[in-house]
């Protein structure tokens, strides 16, 4: 058991939990191998937020039992949210299935793999007290690191499995953040990323989320730092104050609105309504210039009536959110929702979205428009895929700009003025020299 294929599905979280698991086999003596015909042992790691995820994993898996009928002796595992959600049916029905491990069992995971070579093998127990927090995870090269701040949610919308699948809130201590932040920023990641289910409800012994941004600020080497998911109801005071002061923290917050309506927002269990939702967002743009908001939302709650429908298109209006998700409303099982009758319609969900995604893409190239000629730092990533000619990367409103190269190398800010526009990217003119090409004499 040397070679590991890892495949990563579903959110941040998950890409994060798979450099932690790369992070422990790579310890272990196992090697991580790019495609699966190269390997002893293949992990889907896993997501069951979406049924569409779900049916992803099961079709890859299919394609894992033709691998597994030329190597019988290849290890098939399943890891994660769709790992602890359908722990039985997955070792009941696809008998390709050697190893399911659930988002508690990655720190044993050399050892299962090797167990389930003999025979199959489940490990889902979720463990309260487990955070992964003193585990180093092998991080992606990039400029950017994503930090994992907490496990799990408390917060129960009744919509989703996360509860469920990850367990209860759990939060890393300060001291193992701050040190996996340093060693992130000594290996040259510039950006940090701070991810957790609800990233700001964070808190250990007296510490809130409030003095984690502060405390990252003041590591030297990081130039950059963001968080996601945060949750509004935990969006105190105290954190947008910390927002304000940290010149690392970047202006940009991917605030997840769901539903315009009180009463859906109330059968989801979200926790606020619109009111609180309205004074985040008016306290945020207040207290840091040039804030850059995003968000998630669902359209065709159980329930939701054309009028709740039209609240929240009417605050996507009113808010004017730089940029959205938008999705259709989709039943999972074991949540609360899971057992409430659809009223809407697959069409009329389909409509629905289809008019936020028409009104939502108006208001971000408006918004992007009205950015033509502004200057935007830009924390160059790499050169662009399509045309090797551009340099692409971040402005500090989490906005990608793509502009000629310059000679900025990766994880050097760069000035850049805004020449075009799309409603997903900015087109820019670097304002420094462009890069010499030396002049070549034939003959
Ligand atoms: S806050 Fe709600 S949607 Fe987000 S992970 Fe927790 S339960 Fe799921």
């Amino acid at each position: 058991m040397k070679r590991v294929f890892l495949e990563t599905y579903g959110c941040q979280m998950n890409v994060a939990d798979s450099e932690l698991m790369a992070g422990v086999l790579e310890r272990a003596g196992m090697e991580l191998v790019p495609r699966p015909d190269e390997a002893d042992a293949v992990i889907l790691n896993t997501c069951a937020i979406r049924e569409h995820a779900e049916l992803r994993v099961l079709g890859r898996l299919g394609e894992f039992a033709h691998l597994k009928m030329k190597n019988p002796a290849l290890v098939v595992g399943v890891a994660g949210c769709m790992a602890q959600h359908l722990r039985k049916k997955l070792l009941d029905t696809k008998r390709v299935l050697d190893l399911v491990v659930g988002p508690d069992g990655y720190r044993d995971l050399p050892n299962l793999l090797k167990s389930a070579a003999g025979a199959p093998v489940a490990e889902i127990r979720l463990d309260r007290d487990e955070t992964y927090g003193d585990l180093e995870p092998k991080r992606v090269a990039g400029v950017r690191a994503w930090v994992t701040v907490q496990r799990g949610c408390d917060k129960f919308c009744t919509y989703c499995v996360v509860p469920y699948t990850r367990g209860r809130e759990r939060s890393i201590p300060l001291a193992d953040l701050v040190r996996q932040v340093e060693h992130a920023a000594a290996r040259g990641f510039c950006e940090i990323v701070f991810l957790g289910q609800t990233v700001n409800s964070w808190k250990h012994d007296t510490n809130d989320f409030a003095d984690l941004l502060r405390a990252a600020n003041g590591v030297a080497g990081v130039k950059r730092i963001r968080f996601t998911s945060p949750h509004p109801s935990d969006m105190t005071d105290r954190v947008i104050a910390a927002m304000a002061e940290c010149e690392k923290v970047m202006p940009h917050v991917h605030l997840p609105l769901q539903s315009g309506s009180d009463r859906v927002l109330d059968a989801m269990n979200r926790t606020y309504d619109m009111a609180t939702f309205r004074d985040v967002v008016a306290k945020l743009r207040a207290r840091v210039p040039k804030m850059a908001l995003s968000t998630d939302v669902i359209v065709g709650f159980p329930g939701e009536t054309e009028e709740e429908f039209e609240m929240t298109s009417a605050y996507l209006k009113e808010a004017r959110f730089d940029s959205a998700f938008l999705f259709k409303y989709s039943a999972r099982p074991d949540t609360k929702a899971f057992k409430w009758p659809e009223t809407v319609t697959e069409d009329e969900k389909g409509r629905r979205l289809t008019r936020l995604i028409d009104e939502q893409m108006a208001i971000s190239a408006e918004i992007n428009d009205a950015l033509l000629g502004a200057e935007v730092e830009v924390l160059v990533e790499n050169v662009s895929h399509r045309d090797g000619t551009q340099l692409y990367g971040k402005s500090a409103e989490f906005k990608t700009v793509v502009f000629t190269d310059d000679g900025t190398q990766p994880g050097e800010l760069a000035r850049v003025k805004v020449v075009g526009t799309t409603p997903v990217t900015l087109l820019g003119e670097s304002l420094k020299k462009p890069r010499q090409v030396p002049l070549v004499t034939i003959g």
